[in-house]
Formats: structure tokens, sequence, C-alpha cells
């Protein structure tokens, strides 16, 4: 029997979903035997498969059933895949979708911080739409805060308000209100200071605080949370000049901490600086269980054909041990053993090119063996 146990929820959910869980569930379970922990992974329902379950039983469909929910908040973490397809794009009013058991349990579980880490391998450089002397030492991490800003703020619409319209009274009216309380920034920038203690000590903070009031507060904030961390060195940077800067110069950046919205785009464009998205993870972390997943879909086109990449998965495991279980030398093992696969000349055929030999091409399945075959 292993030491320690953690039990995870796991949530295969759509598409590629099933056949990238069990590689992340085969890298766990040798992590588990290295360093004489077990991980109990259940897997519960989520997005179409969780609709399809519900109706079978002549329930209520649903994205994200009740006991999932339950399995999930219990659980010390969570390993999600990926949901969705096009056997569930019911658009009528009221049709339960896939996409809202994403929203439903990052809710349920209390998430308010998003992490995208983006690193580059130099095995994948030909994959990133920059130049190669540009993604010289990218390895960079973004984080997000989740909860406020535009997208959670008041949005209104109005016809016929006065003076609206092109130069007359007609015409609609919309507004979207950006809203941060005090504590929703600190929680989320003293989580970044953390990180940056933890990684190469810098710290860039992203507002917009020449136009805006809650960037103003933003920055105080940060600036106030800096001086908790002396050993992190702190800048602020406005998000236009961000977002250049990260096409222009992205090895400059450590950790990035900014709101809602600027952190939806930044993270967006940050992950094409590898070019490729089977290779992306991303973590949500909260006051409850954290939740751990791919960045990208759930790939209906190559789903059941052994073929998709599931290094966004296993990386997905990494996060997981090192943010939920403060399992850092396992994790700094599982991120040396994709180096070396990808090193090694591995790959499979979403980030194969034309130097690639055929015999280096592998499925879904060979590729978490070949990660766990380089563990050590
Ligand atoms: P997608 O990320 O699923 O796929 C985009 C392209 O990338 C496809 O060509 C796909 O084959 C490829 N791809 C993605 N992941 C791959 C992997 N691991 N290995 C190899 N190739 C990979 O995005 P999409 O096609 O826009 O969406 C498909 C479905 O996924 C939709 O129903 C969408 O709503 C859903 N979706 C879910 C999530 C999520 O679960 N978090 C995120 C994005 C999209």
């Amino acid at each position: 029997m292993a030491s320690k146990m953690y039990a995870i929820c796991t949530l295969p959910g759509d598409g590629i979903g099933p056949e990238i869980m069990a590689e992340g569930k085969k890298v766990l379970a040798a992590i588990g035997a290295r360093h004489d922990v077990e991980f109990r992974c259940q897997d519960q329902l989520i997005g179409g498969a969780a609709i399809d379950a519900t109706t079978a039983r002549g329930q209520k469909p649903t994205a994200l059933p009740e006991a999932t929910l339950q399995a999930a908040q219990a659980a010390d973490a969570v390993l999600l895949s990926a949901v969705g397809g096009p056997k569930w794009t019911n658009t009528e009013a009221g049709a339960a979708r896939p996409e809202q058991g994403l929203l439903a349990i990052r809710k349920g579980l209390g998430l308010y911080l998003n992490l995208r880490p983006v690193r580059m391998y130099d095995a994948l450089r030909a994959a990133s739409p920059l130049k190669p002397e540009l993604l010289e030492g990218v390895d960079l991490l973004i984080v997000r805060e989740l909860t406020g800003g535009l997208y959670f703020g008041k949005h209104e619409r109005e016809w016929g308000v006065e003076g609206a319209g092109v130069g007359g009274t007609r015409g609609e009216h919309a507004c979207d209100t950006m809203d941060y309380s005090e504590y929703e920034v600190e929680r989320v920038v003293r989580w970044a200071f953390e990180a940056a203690a933890r990684r190469r000590g810098r710290l860039c903070s992203v507002d917009k605080a020449n136009v805006l009031e809650t960037s103003r507060m933003w920055r105080e904030v940060a600036h106030r949370i800096g001086e908790e961390f002396p050993t992190v060195e702190a800048c602020d940077m406005y998000v236009d000049n961000a977002s250049m800067q990260l096409v222009a110069n992205p090895g400059q950046f450590d950790v990035i901490v900014t709101e809602n919205t600027f952190g939806d785009i930044l993270s967006d464009e940050a992950s094409m600086l590898t070019g490729s998205l089977g290779m992306l993870a991303s973590a949500s972390l909260g006051s409850g269980t954290a939740l751990y997943e791919p960045s990208h879909g759930s790939a209906p086109d190559i789903a059941g054909k052994g073929i998709a990449n599931p290094l966004a998965q296993i990386l997905s495991v990494e996060l997981m041990l090192r943010y939920s279980f403060q399992m850092d030398e396992a994790a700094n093992e599982l991120a040396a053993a994709v180096q070396r696969t990808l090193d090694e000349g591995w790959r499979t055929v979403d980030i194969a090119d034309d130097s690639t030999p055929a015999d280096h091409v592998l499925g879904t399945a060979a590729m978490g063996d070949k990660v766990v075959e380089f563990l050590g």
C-alpha cells in the first residue's frame, strides 16, 4: 500500500477526451508508483456524455449531473479532458449543451484563477508562427483572474435612449460594467507573486491604468502585495504594450498576472507562440478543489482514431502535481520526460512535419507509453 492517497475526479467528456484521459491516468499511475502515492481515479460524466446518459435514464438532460459536481467537490483534484461535438449542437432555447457543464463545474468549485503555462520546446520551434530566434527561452505563466471584471459585470441594452445613435436620438445603447473588489485582486495577485517566487522571480502585472479605475486599483494592490515579496522583480505593463511584447520579445516574461478580459485575450495570444494546440495545459484554482485540463477542445474530427496528442492532458497532470499536491520533484520529472520524448523525435501526427521519420509518428497510447518510459 502506498503511504499517501489522493482522490482524483476524472472527467473524460467527449470526442478524444476518453483517449487522452487514458494517457493521463497511465502517467499518474507511473508517477504514483515512483513516489509511493496512490492516485485513486474515479470517472464521472460531463458534457455530451452526461447529456446522453441522463437522457437515456429518462432524467432531465444535463451536462453536469449533481453526482459529478459532488464527486468533484469531494476529490483532492479534478482532471478534465474536453467536452462538445457536433452531436450536441442543438441551439433550441433551454436545450442542454456540453459547454454548460464546464461553466457549471467552474462555478461549483469556486474557481477564481486560471493558469496557462506557455513553454517553448526546442524540438517544436518550427511549428511556431514566430521566427525561431524570438522563441529563445520562452517559458511563461499567465495568471488570469476568472470571476470578476467585464464578463461578470452588469450587461445592459436599451433602445431609443436620448443622444444615442449617429447624430440623433434614435438607436441602441449598450453598456457592460467592469467591476472589481479589492479582495478579488489581492488573492490572484498574491498567488501570482508566490508562483513567481518559486519560478524565475519575475512578475509583470498587466493593466490599463492610464484609462480604467479598476486598473488603477489593480495596480495599487499589486504594488502593496509586491512589498511582501522583495525577491520578486515586479513591473507594470499596459495591456496594449503587453500584447505587443508577447510577440516581439516573449522571452522577457516569467509570470504575467492580469484581470479576466485581458487574461482571456493574452492567454490565447500566448498560446499561439508554441503553435501547437495539443501541447497546452491549463489549471483553474479557487476556494475548493482545483481543476486541470488541456486548453484544446474535444477534436471530434479525429475522435476514435487513436491519433490524438495526449501531451496537453499529460502536462495538465504535471500542473496538478505541482499546484494541488506540491509534488514539485515529480512534476519536474514529468516535464523532463515530455521534453525528452520530443527531443528524441517522437511525435503525434499533429506535431509531426516532413522531417519526422514515419516510425517516429506515434498514436495516442504509444505517445503516453514513451513519456512513461522516459520518467526514469
Ligand atoms: P478543438 O480544439 O477541439 O480542435 C481544433 C483542431 O485542433 C482540430 O483540427 C483538432 O483535430 C485539433 N486538435 C485539438 N486537440 C488536439 C489533440 N490533442 N491532438 C491532435 N489534434 C488536436 O476545437 P474545435 O474544433 O473548435 O472544437 C471542437 C469541440 O470542442 C466543440 O464542440 C467545442 O465547443 C469544444 N471545445 C471544448 C473545449 C473544452 O472542453 N474546454 C474547448 C474548446 C472547444
